[in-house]
């Protein structure tokens, strides 16, 4: 079994957050995009290291609801001959509410996808206002009402928080509203200020009041309490789910379990020797150009030696809340992580949940999870 990552880098246009890469893009555009897709997937049995059948597929973007529904069938019956897709597939698409109608979505049940994942960001008109999203909170509803009827019973929403301005009573209002919507799952971010966005440069010239680290944390707290309050499980640091519900295709990542990647932009995962990570150039015209000359579009990013799996292995499991089995880490790499990280493990001693052996951070670890994690560079 294997999965299947689609990349969709088109927007109508640019968060002033968000420094992904995507383009504004004519319905041309994306039909011929399509077809790429479908090219890179005829390609992909005659290089060999990848095999199906596909346990998940995920499109994601960039805005991949910019796609038509004939276009999203086309791609998954490419992937469907060339790789095949298991009879109980975990099919997703990431979807932005300006972008959808009960049309499109019941094509794109009809195509096959049966997780929708809509990225409402928050309910509350003047955070979304100033995100810079196409929608307003209405027609996040009406997004979430009409998906709910085109039979998508595994919907996921997107949550920001540490807003600009917000405070923690707004976010409060905010995790209620999203409540009320009755998601399947949640995945739930704090606002990062990235280079060379539109959000970085207002903040260079203090035009965004952002919060501070305590009010961040006060934010990360109140969201794992609401939510797992109403019955979700928190687990990964940024991700709820009711029972049954969890992301299948992101437990792949988390447990560095091999994905092959198409489209511009698009990373792979291959597990040959220690790892080895390839990309697709975020450049749409290279893409073209190399699939019409019959070229692998991919090209190798990173060949992992032991240490760095080890690493890696570890602070991507340290993410969920299963954690990193070290009986299975032993299997695999012939040590402990204690005895692979002595300096690290103590580091991260007092963050750590007890589980019988399992390597597991506690809420607060997560909390901390970029600073801890330095120690396994
Ligand atoms: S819709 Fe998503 S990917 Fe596109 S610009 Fe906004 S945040 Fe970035």
């Amino acid at each position: 079994m294997s999965s299947l990552y689609i990349h969709v880098p088109f927007c109508r246009r640019k968060c002033p957050y968000c420094d992904f890469f995507s383009v504004a893009a004519t319905p041309a555009h994306l039909e011929a995009y399509a077809d790429l897709l479908a090219a890179q997937l005829r390609w992909v049995p005659r290089e060999g290291f990848f095999h199906g059948p596909l346990a998940t597929v995920f499109f994601g973007g960039g805005t991949p609801s910019l796609l038509s529904a004939q276009a999203v069938g086309a791609v998954l019956a490419a992937a469907a001959q060339y790789l095949g897709i298991a009879a109980q597939a975990e099919i997703s698409l990431e979807a932005n509410p300006g972008t959808l109608d009960p049309r499109t979505l019941s094509g794109y049940r009809a195509a096959g996808v049966n997780r929708l994942s809509l990225g409402v960001q928050s309910l509350d008109a003047e955070s979304l206002q100033r995100l810079g999203r196409l929608h307003g909170p209405a027609e996040a509803r009406r997004a979430v009402a009409e998906a709910r009827a085109a039979g998508f019973d595994s919907l996921s929403l997107d949550l920001m928080f540490a807003l600009p301005g917000q405070s923690l009573e707004g976010l409060e209002r905010d995790i209620d509203a999203f409540l009320a919507l009755e998601p399947d799952h949640l995945s739930c971010y704090g606002l990062s200020i990235e280079e060379h966005t539109s959000f970085h440069q207002a903040c260079a010239r203090g035009e965004l009041l952002l919060p501070d680290e305590d009010t961040y944390a006060a934010a990360f707290n109140l969201v794992h309490a609401r939510l797992t309050v109403a019955g979700f499980e928190h687990y990964e640091i940024s991700n709820y789910a009711r029972p049954g519900h969890f992301c299948r295709h992101n437990q792949v990542y988390w447990q560095r379990r091999p994905y092959l990647g198409i489209g511009a932009g698009a990373h792979s995962f291959r597990d040959r020797g220690w790892g080895e990570r390839w990309a697709v150039e975020g450049d749409l015209e290279e893409f073209r150009r190399r699939l019409e000359a019959g070229r692998n579009p991919s090209d190798l990013l990173e060949t992992f030696e032991r240490q760095g799996a080890m690493a890696e292995t570890l602070y991507l499991g340290l993410r969920t809340r299963a954690g990193v089995e070290i009986a299975e880490f032993q299997r695999r790499f012939g040590c402990t992580p204690a005895q692979a990280f002595p300096q690290a493990l103590r580091r991260i001693a007092s963050h750590l949940r007890p589980e019988p052996g399992r390597l597991c951070l506690g809420v607060d670890g997560w909390l901390l999870y970029d600073h801890l994690i330095e120690a396994f560079f």
